[in-house]
C-alpha cells in the first residue's frame, strides 16, 4: 500500500514521510488556500466545481435522470445519507468523496518555487544534495516522473522504511538525520513540479489521501 500522485507529474509519495498535501509547500501560503478533498459525481466521475449542482449538468438534463443512471448500492448510500441529515440538502450531492486533492501550478509559481527550492537544498545541506543521483524523466504517457539514486554515505534502506537509529548521528551537516528525508522528499517533489512547469507550461497533480 502507498500513496500515489499523477496528473503531469507522478510517483509515491515516500512512506511515512511525505503527507499528501506535500506541493502545498511550493504555493505562496499568502495566495492560496490548502485545498480540500474533492468529489465526483456518480456514474460519469466529472469532476464537481461547485456544490450547488446536486447532479452533474455536463451529462445529465436533470436530477432524476442523473439518480436513475446510479447502481443500486451506491442509490443506498445515497438514501441512507439522506435519511440520516434529512435537513441539509447536501446529502442529496449525486457525488462521492474521491479520495484525492488537487493541485494546479503554472508559471506564475515559478517564482516562489524556486525560492523554496533553494530554502530547503539550503537546509539538507549541499553536501547531500549534491551526492544525490536524482533524474527526472518524461514518461511515454506525457508524465514526468522522478528517479532518486543515493550515493550519501548512510544505510539506504533506512530511507525506505524509516527506522533511524538516531544516536547513530552526529551534529555532522552532510549526515542524513530523518528531518532531512523529510526535506528530501519534499525538494524532489518540488523539483519535478519545476521541471513540469518549465517544459509544459503547467502542473496539475492530483494526490491520494
Ligand atoms: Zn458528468
Amino acid at each position: 500500500m502507498g500513496r500515489y500522485y499523477h496528473g503531469t507529474i507522478s510517483g509515491k509519495f515516500v512512506c511515512a514521510v511525505q503527507s499528501s498535501y506535500d506541493p502545498s509547500l511550493f504555493k505562496d501560503p499568502e495566495l492560496y488556500e490548502i485545498p480540500n478533498e474533492y468529489y465526483l459525481y456518480y456514474v460519469c466521475k466529472c469532476l464537481l466545481e461547485n456544490d450547488n449542482n446536486l447532479f452533474c449538468n455536463q451529462c445529465y438534463t436533470n436530477y432524476e435522470d442523473h439518480y436513475d443512471n446510479i447502481d443500486e448500492s451506491d442509490k443506498q448510500d445515497i438514501n441512507n445519507r439522506i435519511n440520516e441529515n434529512k435537513n441539509s440538502d447536501d446529502t442529496k450531492l449525486l457525488a462521492y468523496p474521491s479520495g484525492y486533492i488537487k493541485y494546479q501550478f503554472d508559471t506564475s509559481d515559478l517564482n516562489y518555487l524556486e525560492q523554496k527550492l533553494n530554502q530547503i537544498e539550503a537546509e539538507i545541506g549541499y553536501d547531500i544534495i549534491n551526492n544525490l543521483d536524482f533524474t527526472i524523466k518524461e514518461e511515454d504517457n506525457d508524465e514526468f516522473e522522478y528517479n532518486l539514486d543515493d550515493n550519501n554515505s548512510y544505510d539506504n534502506n533506512s530511507y525506505d522504511n524509516n527506522s533511524y537509529d538516531n544516536n547513530s548521528y552526529d551534529n555532522n551537516s552532510s549526515e542524513l538525520t530523518p528531518d532531512k528525508e523529510v526535506l528530501i522528499a519534499s525538494w524532489c517533489i518540488g523539483k519535478q513540479i519545476k521541471k513540469a512547469i518549465e517544459v509544459v507550461g503547467n502542473c496539475e497533480i492530483f494526490c491520494e489521501l
